[in-house]
């Protein structure tokens, strides 16, 4: 492709620095715009998890793990990488004959995982509940720390990304127009701008999924892996109440961030007492020690989330010349290596590295721009 005014990515979270970073390193200028309005890539768990709800997530997810892996050894110590493993704990016969199931197709796929027997969950990690049957163990599953990722992936082609505190007020395949009225082109134009996306492009059929989190003290050695109930993957595409799923991950700095919730729909960003309190209960069901540690922080974060649950990564059908990597819901930290691949290398027109159809924004998106299956949100 010919590219004399380079690139805009419009969202400085995860998404858009891995964009940014791709765009610059096939040799691209890139000038990446962030109005810092409070994206979800700060408010997140940096969880990186192989997920496989269905075939388009388990493709994303694994080839994303495979991504982060080779980016672990040139990360500084900020990035907080640690290769720890997922623990999904079965707590009832039906939920060990998920992870026996779970287990074994991924097996299959040549993922790195082991069963653990009650036993031998207890002598990983003593500090769990007792009683729990067992877990399945993907012993590549990882954390990292997004903002530091952010910044790391933003220095390493130096002189070639720019950034700007700047909120987009317009956008099209041509170009941005910012709060003030100034006119930036482009030849590339990417939408990375997470929940905030239907606000430049509301055609698209993004909605609010609100989470709060919760962080202890420093208690290190309490846990060693991420641990999370099989339960969870009944409580994450729930389109309608609140929901509440264990997630503990211990943090290198010895602290505990546990999770989570998920509240369709909401957008305001207050911290819900009940929800918390529900939370932090249904955690300390699975890790009794919590009731014993102090929480010194909690917060909420929006996820941006599609009527399917996959992101939309590719061109928009439209809008000629606009690029979009949006609605990655949950799992934004972990897809957004791949995202950048499939997305930058169909700007350039490289093969994809994984089937893109699955998440092409057609599938919401007719060529006539109307929206199509979002009200199934
Ligand atoms: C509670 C919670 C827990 C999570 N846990 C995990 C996890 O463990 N693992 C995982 O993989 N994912 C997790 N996620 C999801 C993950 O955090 C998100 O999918 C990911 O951070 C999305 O990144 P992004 O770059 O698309 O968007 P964001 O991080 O939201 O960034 C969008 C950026 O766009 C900017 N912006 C918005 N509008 C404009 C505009 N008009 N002009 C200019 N800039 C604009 C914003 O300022 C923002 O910086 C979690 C999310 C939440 C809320």
């Amino acid at each position: 492709m010919k590219c004399d005014s380079g690139a805009i990515v419009v969202g400085a979270g995860i998404v858009g620095a891995a964009c940014a970073e791709a765009l610059a390193r096939r040799g691209l200028s890139v000038r990446l715009l962030d109005a810092r309005s409070g994206g979800a890539t700060a408010a997140g768990m940096g969880h990186l998890v192989t997920l496989d709800d269905n075939d388009a997530e388990l493709a994303l997810t694994r080839d994303s793990i495979v991504r982060w892996r080779a980016w672990a050894p040139a990360m500084d110590e900020g990035c907080a990488f640690r290769g720890n493993g997922t623990l999904w704990l079965a707590a009832s016969d039906e939920e060990w004959a998920l992870a026996e199931n779970k287990g074994a197709r991924l097996a299959a796929l040549g993922e790195a995982v082991d069963l653990l027997d009650a036993r031998a969950l207890a002598g990983v990690e003593p500090a769990l509940r007792t009683g729990l049957l067992g877990a399945l163990r993907l012993r590549e599953d990882a954390i990292v720390y997004p903002p530091n990722v952010v910044r790391w992936l933003l220095r390493r082609h130096p002189g070639q990304i720019s950034e700007r505190h700047a909120e987009v007020v317009e956008i099209d395949g041509r170009g941005v127009t910012l709060a003030g009225g100034e006119r930036l082109a482009a030849d590339v134009v990417v939408l990375a701008n997470g929940i905030e996306a239907a606000t430049l492009c509301p055609e698209l059929p993004i909605v609010p999924k609100k989470g709060h989190l919760a962080i202890t003290d420093r208690y290190p050695g309490v846990l060693t892996h991420t641990v999370t109930e099989l339960g969870y993957l009944g409580s994450v595409h729930n389109s309608e109440g609140p929901s509440l799923a264990f997630n503990a991950q211990p943090r290198p700095t010895g602290q505990l961030l546990i999770g989570t919730s998920r509240q369709f729909g909401s957008r305001d960003r207050d911290v819900d007492g009940g929800i918390l309190a529900r939370m932090l209960e249904h955690a300390a069901g699975f890790l009794p020690v919590l009731r014993e540690l102090n929480i010194v922080r909690c917060w909420t974060g929006l996820r941006a989330a599609s009527p399917d649950s996959l992101p939309l990564i590719g061109r928009h059908p439209d809008r000629d010349g606009l690029w979009l990597a949006v609605g990655h819901e949950g799992l934004g930290v972990t897809a957004a290596p791949t995202t950048a691949e499939l997305l930058v290398g169909a700007i350039f027109g490289e093969p994809a590295v994984i089937d893109p159809q699955p998440y092409a924004p057609e599938r919401f998106l007719g060529r006539s721009g109307a929206r199509e299956g979002a009200e199934d949100a």
